[in-house]
Parts: C-alpha cells; sequence; structure tokens
C-alpha cells in the first residue's frame, strides 16, 4: 500500500507512528511543511522537517515533542552572552539545542554549497532513517508571516503606525500567539515548485492523509503550493481532525483559525477544507454532531476517540482513516 502524508510538526509525527506502527509494510512518502522555516544565527532551521524525522527516527525530546532528546544549551548561552556583552542583537526567543545545532548546521552547509533543501533533508534522513520518505513541499523559498492586529508587538507598531508583519515563529514561539493575527500568509508559495518526488508521490498514493495537523500553517502552508493543491484535488483524501470538543488538544491552532476567519470546530475545518479536496473526515466522538450534520454536504465523516494518548490510540485513528479511505474508494 502507497500512502502519502502532508505534515506538520508535532501533531504529525505522533500521527505517523501510529501509522507506521499500524501498517508497518506500507510505503509511506510524507510529504513535510516548509512554511515554518526560519533563518536564525545564519542556520536554516526547518522545525516541522526536524520533528517529524526525529520523532520516527528515535532522536525527538519526548517531553517537548520537538528539538533533541537529553539537549544541553552551552551555544545558546554563548550567543546570549555575545548578546549581553557587545552590540550583537540576534534573537533571544527561539531555543535551539546543541545537538540540534548539528542539524542545522549540516543542512546549511548543504545549502551553502548549492544543494537543495530535498537533498539535505535525504541526507540528514540517512542517519536517522525515520522509515518513512520525507520530502519538503518545495526546495523553494517559503516563509508564514503572520499580520499582527493591533500595537501589541514589544518593538512597538509596524513603520505606519498599525500592526506588524512577523514570521509566523515570531508570533507563536516570542509572543505565544497573545497579539491576535490579522491574517496570516504563506510567502513564496504561490510561485513555489513542488519539490522533486512529491507530485510522484502524490499521484502514485493510494489515499492521500491529512494527519492532525494544524490546517491553516501546516497543511493549508503544504496546500498554498498550486501543483500541490492540484494534484491533491484528484486523490481520495482522509484527515483527521485537529480539533477536539471546539478547541486544539496541544497548542494554538485556534489563533490560526481565528485569523482565517474559520471557527475552532470539527465541522468547520472540515468546510474550510472542502469536500473537492477532502473526501473523509475523522471526528472525535464528542463531535459526533458533525457526523449525522457533516458540513459541507459531500463529506464521509466518521466519529472516534481522537486523543493520540498511546502508540496503540493513535495506530487505532490511522486504521480508522485507512478504512474510510477503502471504502470512498469503493
Ligand atoms: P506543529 O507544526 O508542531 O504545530 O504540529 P502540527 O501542525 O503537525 O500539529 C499541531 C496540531 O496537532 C495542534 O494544532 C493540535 O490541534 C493537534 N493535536 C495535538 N495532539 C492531538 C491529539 O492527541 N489528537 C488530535 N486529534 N489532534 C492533536
Ligand atoms: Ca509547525
Amino acid at each position: 500500500m502507497r500512502i502519502t502524508v502532508l505534515a506538520g510538526g508535532v501533531g504529525a509525527a505522533r500521527f505517523l507512528r501510529g501509522l507506521k506502527a499500524e501498517v508497518p509494510d506500507a510505503d509511506i512518502t510524507v510529504i513535510g511543511n516548509t512554511g515554518d522555516d526560519i533563518t536564525l544565527f545564519g542556520l536554516h532551521v526547518s522545525p516541522d522537517l526536524d520533528t517529524v524525522m526525529y520523532t520516527l527516527g528515535g532522536g525527538i525530546s519526548e517531553e517537548q515533542g520537538w528539538g533533541r532528546d537529553s539537549d544541553t544549551f552551552t551555544v545558546l548561552a554563548e550567543l546570549s552572552a555575545y548578546r549581553a556583552g557587545s552590540g550583537w542583537s540576534g534573537p533571544d526567543w527561539f531555543n535551539l539545542g546543541d545537538k540540534d545545532f548539528a542539524t542545522h548546521i549540516v543542512r546549511t552547509s548543504m545549502l551553502a554549497a548549492g544543494q537543495p533543501l530535498s537533498a539535505a533533508t535525504a541526507t540528514l534522513c540517512e542517519r536517522w532513517r525515520p522509515g518513512v520518505t520525507l520530502i519538503p513541499m518545495t526546495d523553494d523559498w517559503t516563509e508564514t508571516h503572520v499580520l499582527l492586529a493591533g500595537n501589541g508587538h514589544p518593538d512597538g507598531p509596524g513603520p505606519d503606525g498599525s500592526g506588524r508583519t512577523v514570521h509566523f515563529q515570531e508570533w507563536w514561539v516570542r509572543l505565544h500567539a497573545s497579539v491576535p493575527a490579522a491574517g496570516i500568509t504563506v510567502e513564496g508559495a504561490a510561485q513555489a515548485r513542488p519539490a522533486p518526488g512529491v507530485i510522484e508521490a502524490i499521484e502514485a498514493a493510494d489515499v492521500i492523509l491529512f494527519p492532525p495537523s494544524n490546517p491553516v500553517v501546516s497543511i493549508g502552508a503544504i496546500l498554498a503550493v498550486p501543483a500541490i493543491a492540484e494534484a491533491v484535488r484528484a486523490k481520495t483524501v482522509v484527515g483527521v481532525s485537529p480539533i477536539i470538543g471546539g478547541a486544539p488538544v496541544r497548542g494554538m491552532a485556534d489563533a490560526c483559525l481565528a485569523a482565517i476567519g474559520v471557527p475552532a470546530t470539527a465541522g468547520a475545518v472540515a468546510a474550510h477544507y472542502g469536500p473537492q479536496l477532502l473526501n473523509g473526515w475523522l471526528v472525535d466522538e464528542q463531535d459526533k454532531a458533525a457526523v449525522d450534520a457533516p458540513e459541507p454536504a459531500g463529506i464521509t465523516v466518521r466519529a472516534l476517540p481522537l486523543y493520540m494518548t498511546s502508540l496503540a490510540a493513535t495506530a487505532t485513528i490511522a486504521r480508522a482513516a485507512l478504512d474510510l479511505a477503502q471504502e470512498l474508494r469503493g
């Protein structure tokens, strides 16, 4: 069986663990979000690609859900000493551990030598052996930006006196999404070409799965690449709701949905994807009402427990997604 998954970070990585456990012999391709990518200290950081790679490869910090296991922060402390003791003003709000730095150094050195991000990702995965083929959505530059509503930025208002536009990571990590977003855009996506292998993996797949990733900044960013959205629309797509009982289970996905005017409910997220794209939708039992009144019509909804509390619970969710896909394919 060939399965292609559009993936963000933590939600996707957990789901993928369950999927691999459920169908160990399946050929799984993961198309990773690069909208979260950011250049920090001159290094190209790909948070979502790394979360999937470390989680499936056994190098993740289980406590955090991102970053390396048992990492130390010596480099960060040294950077902090330069910030305090010199005129240097590098960012102080993004945590990177020492082991994690090595990943970003390998990636950045390959990019500096003229290699594409997909080649750097493949090289990193040679070490981690995640058991899936992990491909960035594009080798072209993309960055998700957030237009802040109002003047809540610590550095003051934007140049014209109104809200600033910041990198998604600055809004998410530095501001904890505490300043409401008036808009979210994936810069570069409209012109981006899918990375080598992306369209092939979508076309060859028996099913496309959307894990319970952030619908706006994870899956939404991948679908912002026009050729990817077009290829996915032609396939059987089954998604897992990241919203349970009107709230994201972890994190602040509701703040991203609010920014694009979508209510934080399982039904509204399905309607946002729409029946052209999404064929099947798994919702939690708490959201069973969405089964009786699927909105919009044209999406087949099933309800089951969607908390990824254990590997076994997550494997059951993956099985339900595959069964629904099988049913829809007839
Ligand atoms: P990120 O890039 O690290 O934010 O990760 P993703 O975009 O892949 O996934 C984040 C989303 O996962 C959050 O917005 C949550 O709504 C969702 N999520 C986290 N844990 C669970 C869970 O146990 N069950 C479900 N259904 N969704 C979850
Ligand atoms: Ca992410």
